[in-house]
């Protein structure tokens, strides 16, 4: 991946945080309280947008409920670029909700294209206040066929793949995306690397870059919680599994509690190890 000369898609995170952002509602912890004190950048929650060479077209992955800041930031940087489509990963609050401003109150979206698996299409359709967007034509479902690709635009495609994740609404993807040349793979929810039966070192080897669940730095993060009940990987097994590999590795749905949102040993001991902490704002070439 080179710097762009007007041919590459480029892929922007909007967004680094777990589901409910930075700070959370309430909560008092060393990173919410910095917030708080104007000392640490307020953060939504992750999000991607991938911009076409043109800039005149981009996709989301994930419609988050900070969707209105995460829109104005692509639109300062891409400003002539319009929102052609959202892929979704799954129903959780930061991943999906962002979908009530393309409705009558703010948007009134025309068919705007929004891929997802077949069973969150069903909740989407069957479910208010989501279904309104669907009868009023807000949005044109569109079912993602797990394992085969999709192609977004010319030189774009898509493939989404089943992980296993809590899934009381729907089931969960994670998406590879692919120009010409490069690849990239985006994961930001995964129970653990382990209860999957893909081996995570080799699909990151198999794409350019890699954006991964980084929710909670180590198990010192949730004191009294046994490690088999959470259900993210931890960074410290991440970049165990992951460190120093050829590849670019992102972190990504950073926890509000997350060292990593500071520098500090733990951020340095990241990067030592060769992968990146995600930030918003900060955008790859997919050639
Ligand atoms: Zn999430
Ligand atoms: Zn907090
Ligand atoms: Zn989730």
């Amino acid at each position: 991946m080179t710097d762009s000369d007007g041919t590459a898609f480029q892929l922007m995170l909007v967004g680094v945080a777990q589901d409910a952002g930075l700070p959370q509602v309430g909560c008092t912890c060393a990173n919410c309280s910095a917030v708080l004190a104007g000392k640490l950048e307020a953060e939504s929650a992750v999000s991607l947008a991938i911009i076409d060479p043109k800039g005149t077209r981009y996709w989301l992955v994930d419609a988050t409920p900070d969707i209105r800041g995460q829109m104005a930031l692509v639109a300062a940087r891409f400003p002539r670029a319009q929102l052609s489509g959202i892929l979704l990963t799954h129903a959780h609050i930061g991943h999906y909700t962002g979908l009530m401003f393309l409705g009558r109150e703010s948007t009134n979206s025309q068919s705007m294209p929004v891929y997802a698996s077949a069973q969150l299409c069903h909740f989407i359709r069957d479910h208010a206040p989501w279904q309104q967007l669907v009868t009023l034509g807000n949005i044109a479902l569109h079912t993602i066929a797990p394992d085969t690709q999709t192609t977004l635009a010319e030189g774009l495609s898509f493939v989404g793949t089943h992980v296993p994740h809590r899934g009381e609404y729907s089931d969960t993807l994670a998406f590879s995306f692919h120009g010409k040349q490069d690849s990239a793979f985006y994961c930001p929810d995964i129970d653990r690397w382990s209860d999957w039966e893909r081996d995570i070192r080799e699909v990151v080897e198999a794409h350019t870059l890699s954006f991964l669940d980084a929710t909670f730095f180590d198990v010192n993060e949730l004191p009294g919680r046994d490690l088999s009940t959470i259900p993210h990987p931890l960074v410290t097994d991440t970049v165990e599994r992951l460190a120093h590999c050829e590849k670019t590795v992102v972190l990504i749905h950073l926890n509000h509690s997350n060292a990593l949102y500071q520098a500090g040993t733990a951020t340095q001991w990241v990067a030592d190890n060769g992968l990146t902490v995600g930030a918003t704002g900060q955008s790859w070439v997919l050639e």
